[in-house]
């Protein structure tokens, strides 16, 4: 009963010329597509226009990042109603970038979760935990603390719009994964955290993401509590992408 998604957050990489070439063959390579998961592109923000333009109505797609506010004198922001206006279903909040380099805390991750739920756009939370908070054993006590505040203000109706997308810091970028037992682990943590929160736990997605490939895709996927991925570098090349699709 839970929406199986695969999301690709292109991060800050793309032209118009990649949009066309990628859009092309995804879309193409899609149509043979015979499983019900969700596909989300997370472009650069300037290229959503044209993303959606040239998605079909099999993909969705969805911005990186939204303000803490809904407008005003926030040079270089956008917001979350603005995302929406353009055509958004989807917003990623708390990615671990935007926490480590642009200094992103807890409580203004629950900004924009409200923000982003408010604008009628589903919110993929981003946790997950640094390698020295996982060897010093305190992983799932880091992950629940920003599953927690992240949720803190979600009203009752607002719960099908969130999702959580697990990624172990040490794992983004770096060729390590996680393990489909210790992805699982964490997964199945998080839902318990969700559950004491009162939330529909076991209605809501929980995405695994770090270094996810066509080739370890579907043993991610195969985990009871994981349901579907947040993809970086592979979602840049349409068939990496749309290989772990089929993994779903
Ligand atoms: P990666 O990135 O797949 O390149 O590891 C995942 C992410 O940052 O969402």
């Amino acid at each position: 009963m839970r929406r199986k998604i695969v999301a690709g957050n292109w991060k800050m990489n793309g032209s118009k010329d990649l949009v066309a070439s990628l859009l092309g063959q995804i879309r193409s390579d899609l149509a043979s597509l015979d499983n019900d998961v969700e596909v989300v592109i997370v472009p650069p923000a300037l290229f959503v226009s044209d993303v959606i333009s040239q998605a079909g109505s099999q993909i969705a797609v969805g911005v990186q990042n939204v303000a803490c506010w809904d407008s005003g004198a926030y040079t270089g922001e956008i917001s979350a109603g603005m995302a929406k206006d353009c055509g958004c279903g989807y917003t990623l909040v708390g990615h671990s970038e935007r926490r480590q380099l642009f200094g992103e805390t807890d409580e203004q991750v629950a900004v924009k979760v409200s923000r982003a739920l408010a604008s009628g756009l589903d919110a993929v939370i981003c946790v997950g935990e640094t390698l020295e908070e996982r060897e010093a054993g305190s992983a799932e006590e880091v992950v629940a603390v920003q599953v927690r505040s992240a949720i803190a203000s979600v009203s009752a109706g607002q719960w099908r719009q969130v999702v959580i997308a697990y990624e172990p810091v040490w794992a983004i970028g770096t060729g390590k994964t996680a393990t489909a037992g210790d992805a699982q682990a964490m997964h199945a943590a998080i839902r318990g955290v969700l559950k004491s929160f009162g939330a529909p736990a076991e209605e809501i997605s929980l995405l695994y993401g770090g270094s996810v490939k066509a080739d370890n895709a579907a043993a991610l996927f195969a985990q009871p509590d994981i349901d579907g991925g947040l993809i970086g570098g592979a979602s840049l090349s349409a068939e990496d992408f749309v290989g772990i699709c089929r993994a779903m």
